[in-house]
């Protein structure tokens, strides 16, 4: 039976093989969408006046043409992975007429079709009613020759019924960032939506205040292409509820069951509690991996939170340099909603709101389903963090006193200011029985700071201890924490750097990020001669990003 279970695999995966038989294209012009995409399914509204700021009703898209970025076109730099592997294309093409026309948005391939997604949302814990794609049009779907479907979309592509008081434009400095940490966070075991090229013009024609001074200037405007299974948020669902459209809404959740949760039964009577369940868990899962990795998003909003479990939205991010638990990244987060520190329960509060949200489809007993999963939600992100940490240090197993052991670490390098990211790099490269040898120490900058601390030596202690517990070889920890701890991650000073020469035409700098995040956890001699690994500049000291982008 089980044999005969392997056989049936094994053919069907030949069978599938075989129907998605891989196939790189080098000419973009025989690059086609998939037509229909699959959410022509759903209302799309139609309004003639398409770029003029209006309520939509009745409808979960807007069709929009895209307003093409002008003036003499750039291509800054494009993900070669995102090409190959999600798209099947030649990376050549990047610097081809068509594929710049493409992502400029003056050039839609066969099988398109030009829309902006509506959805609300909270911001910084206010509803803010209708916001939508105000600068984003989803253009089309894909299926690759694994079979997966990707949703590509531009940001920064001109105006929509969501624009608002925004000009539909993105400036060349908040679309390398994006670019860079969408990729950067793939490769750190992020789930995260994908970017894949970024085009910038010539001609600065974007009034931006970047540090809210009343000083604004003209910037060029950038596009970027982004990938993602889809596109939508919490936000997505709390508009409809919010303007009282319950069979829309049912359609959608339906909808987005069908096509995007294969293991739930779309037909089940408790389809939506898994639902909800998935859903949460997902967003858990994420912000646990943003936490190990000392990534603060920034902006989480209940429009900033993908239904999907991805990470969505990239604005003032940052990575922890020197850890401080209430950094900060945005510099119009005055309060610290959004502090590293605050994020896991930031999320649970956005998951009361997706909770809300869903309500008008719910029964009674399904309400109380999910509300009984909500009570479990609190423990299981609390668990998944650390669990993170524990891997982190090469171990693997929860035990008491784990809170306190974690903790301890933390407050050391809290007031040692010792770097998130070094530390726990360094304490890989270290032996554990050489952990508190001085000389050792001094050779890791990092780890130096840590082990200055007068509760170190009492920590390494209870670690060997752990170790021990565990079993855990100095092989096996120190294997465990290589492939979890990165050499190198995108922090602000180095994206500032990169962003201070594209601004002048010179792409070096971007692109070798990108190449040195494609394995984040390996030596790259050109990124060590930058001084990406080491202590960050003084300069690096502080550094916050505005939301103006
Ligand atoms: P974000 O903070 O980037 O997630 O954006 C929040 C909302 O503001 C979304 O609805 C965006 O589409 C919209 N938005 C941000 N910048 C612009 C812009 N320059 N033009 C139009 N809409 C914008
Ligand atoms: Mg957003």
């Amino acid at each position: 039976m089980r044999r005969s279970f392997f056989v049936f695999a094994a053919l069907l995966h030949d069978h599938k093989a075989a129907m998605f038989s891989s196939k790189i294209i080098s000419d973009f012009k025989e690059w086609k969408f998939h037509h229909p995409p699959s959410y022509a399914q759903l209302p799309i509204d139609r309004n003639p006046e398409y770029n003029q700021p209006v309520a939509v009703k009745n409808a979960v898209f807007s069709e929009v043409p895209t307003e093409p970025i002008t003036g003499k076109l750039s291509m800054v730099c494009v993900s070669e992975e995102a090409l190959t592997d999600i798209l099947d294309l030649d990376p050549k093409v990047a610097d081809t007429e068509e594929f710049i026309n493409f992502v400029a948005g003056s050039y839609l391939p066969e099988g398109g079709l030009s829309v902006s997604h509506r959805y609300g949302g909270y911001q910084f814990g206010y509803w803010a009613d209708q916001l939508g794609d105000g600068r984003a049009h989803i253009l089309g779907e894909y299926i690759n020759s694994k079979g997966e479907r990707w949703q590509l979309q531009l940001k920064g592509s001109g105006e929509t019924p969501y624009s608002r008081f925004g000009d539909g434009r993105a400036v060349l400095r908040s679309s390398l960032r994006e670019l860079v940490a969408s990729e950067a966070c793939f490769h750190l075991g992020v789930p995260t939506t994908r970017a894949a090229a970024l085009v910038v013009s010539a001609d600065p024609t974007v009034w931006r205040d970047k540090t809210y001074s009343g000083r604004a200037r003209q910037e060029r405007a950038a596009v970027v292409l982004r990938l993602a299974p889809a596109w939508y948020r919490i936000g997505s669902l709390e508009i409809l509820q919010r303007r009282r459209e319950p069979e829309l809404l049912k359609t959608l959740v339906d909808f987005i069951i069908e096509h995007h949760f294969p293991k739930i039964d779309a037909t089940a009577e408790d389809r939506y509690v898994q639902w909800y369940e998935a859903v949460a868990r997902s967003n858990l899962d994420m912000v646990a991996s943003w936490q190990g990795l000392g990534f603060t998003h920034g902006v989480l909003n209940t429009d900033n939170v993908s239904l999907l479990g991805l990470t969505i939205d990239y604005g003032p991010y940052g990575f922890i340099d020197h850890y401080y638990q209430h950094y900060v990244p945005n510099s119009s987060d005055d309060g610290g909603r959004y502090a590293f520190n605050r994020q896991p329960d930031i999320m649970l509060w956005n998951l009361e709101k997706f909770a809300e949200a869903l309500a008008p489809i719910l029964t009674e007993d399904q309400m109380k389903k999910i509300q009984d999963i909500r009570g479990t939600l609190d423990q299981y992100i609390k668990d998944k963090i650390m669990k993170t940490y524990l891997l982190k240090l090469g171990l693997q197993e929860i035990k008491d006193g784990d809170i306190a052991f974690i903790k301890q670490l933390f407050d050391m390098m809290q007031d040692k200011m010792a770097d998130f990211t070094g530390t726990f790099r360094q304490l890989a490269k270290v032996n554990a029985d050489k952990l508190d040898d001085e000389s050792l120490l001094e050779s890791h900058w990092s780890l130096a700071k840590v082990g200055g601390d007068s509760r170190w030596p009492d920590w390494v202690q209870k670690y060997r201890q752990r170790l021990e517990e565990e079993n855990v070889s100095e092989e096996v920890r120190k294997s465990r924490m290589l492939v979890v701890n990165p050499l190198y991650v995108p922090r602000n000073w180095m994206l500032q750097e990169a962003i201070a020469d594209a601004e002048k035409d010179d792409y070096h700098k971007v692109r070798l990020l990108l190449k040195v995040f494609k394995n984040p956890y390996k030596v790259n001699e050109e990124a060590e001669k930058l001084g990406y690994s080491a202590q960050p500049p003084s300069w690096a000291y502080g550094l916050k990003l505005s939301c103006s982008s």
